[in-house]
């Protein structure tokens, strides 16, 4: 692929390449863009088909990573990396601090975590050779752990954004939320939306995870294919990427979107689609931020309580980015982009201000 050419199309500021014989590490750091703060993602431990396609996911997570840190409100930047390899067979000491080394060489630059592919036992090796890393069991940071259950909170906090704006109250009892997926995200989801007396419609191709939001939230079990005409009133995505498509769209009875999955838009007119039928949509990479604003008060030296409270604020960059769609009348989902990119440039332009 052409990187430099790839790299100036959306302004990426670094590309590393590691590579370490005596372990086999073959790795990629993507460094979107530091402007706000150090650039911070998780470390991605995958087989890919070919190197264009390792480049590519690097380059693509880390951007994500900018935008969702900035609408965040979080001090930090965007970036990424993955390992070329095999998790199940190709990991080791050496490799996971041969890594280490090379994310201690970037000086800060770029703080990593766990992504698919790697554990918090890999951070710990990591973390032998760099303290650039978070998500470790056991640090003079002290530890966040798994972000599940943060990312849950951050979305039952956005979805009662979205309440407020639909139904001018943000209390959700009574009303019924269809949830695609019940694993780590979607079951902590269900349990504060139960707390709070919704009724619960829920779907999951593990039965296990099924059968416990059944027992333990009280939720009535639809087929996968049935949650998207599920007659509920919110409809939270908390599986896989790309289920709000043209063939999904149409079956939607919901008022509001509000779920934990990644690029739940297959298509950006997928967007423009939902604002045309006046669903809100909370735009994932905002509402699904609890992880990563967890996560990142380890910096600070982790504090449960301060952590929650800033995951709490949610609420308030998704009521942020509807108001702003709602007042320069776009999507969503250009909105929320649209509140990132004003942060980066407004925090830049500072930056180069008052200097004593
Ligand atoms: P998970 O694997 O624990 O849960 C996903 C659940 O979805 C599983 O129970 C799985 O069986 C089910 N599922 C998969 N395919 C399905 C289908 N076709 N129909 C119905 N159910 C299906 O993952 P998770 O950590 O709960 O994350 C859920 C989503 O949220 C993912 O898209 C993830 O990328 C995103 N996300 C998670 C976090 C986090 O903190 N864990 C943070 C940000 C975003």
């Amino acid at each position: 692929m052409e990187i430099f050419s790839y790299m100036e199309k959306y302004a990426y500021e670094q590309v590393v390449f590691c590579h370490d014989k005596t372990s086999g590490l073959k790795a990629i750091v993507a460094i979107h863009n530091t402007t706000l703060g150090p650039a911070l993602g998780g470390c991605r431990f995958w087989t890919y088909p070919n190197e264009d396609a390792a480049i590519l996911d690097a380059l693509r997570l880390a951007r994500g990573m900018t935008y969702k840190s900035a609408a965040a409100g979080l001090n930090l930047g965007g970036g990424k990396s993955v390992i070329i390899g095999n998790p199940r067979t190709d990991k080791s000491e050496v490799l996971f601090r041969a890594f280490g080394r090379f994310i201690e060489s970037l000086q800060g630059r770029y703080i990593t975590a766990e992504d698919v592919g790697t554990n918090v036992a890999d951070m710990d090796t990591i973390h032998q050779e760099t303290e650039f890393v978070a998500g470790v069991s056991s640090s003079t940071h002290g530890s966040s752990g798994d972000p599940s259950p943060a990312t849950a909170f951050g979305v039952w906090r956005g979805m009662k954004a979205c309440a407020r704006e639909a139904w001018g109250d943000e209390d959700l009892s009574g009303k019924t939320v269809a949830i695609q997926g019940v694993g780590n995200v979607g079951y902590h989801l269900g349990k504060h939306l139960h707390d709070e007396g919704a009724k619960l419609i829920v779907t999951d191709i593990n039965e296990q995870n099924l059968e416990r939001a059944v027992k333990e939230l009280g939720a009535k079990a639809v087929k996968p294919e049935e949650i998207f005409g599920a007659k509920a009133d919110i409809f939270a995505p908390c599986a896989l990427g790309a289920i709000l498509n043209a063939e999904t769209i149409p079956q939607l009875k919901v008022q509001i979107i509000a779920g934990s999955a990644n690029n739940q838009l297959k298509e950006e007119k997928d967007g423009d689609e939902l604002q045309r039928l006046g669903i809100i949509y909370a735009p994932d990479y905002v509402i699904n931020a609890g992880g990563v604003i967890n996560v990142a008060d380890e910096l600070q030296g982790y504090n449960r309580d301060r952590a929650m409270k800033r995951v709490a604020t949610v609420y308030d960059n998704v009521a942020k980015v509807i108001k702003m769609a709602k007042e320069r009348k776009i999507p969503t989902y250009k909105a929320a982009d649209l509140v990132a990119e004003e942060r980066i440039n407004k925090i830049g332009e500072l930056h180069k201000k008052f200097i004593p």
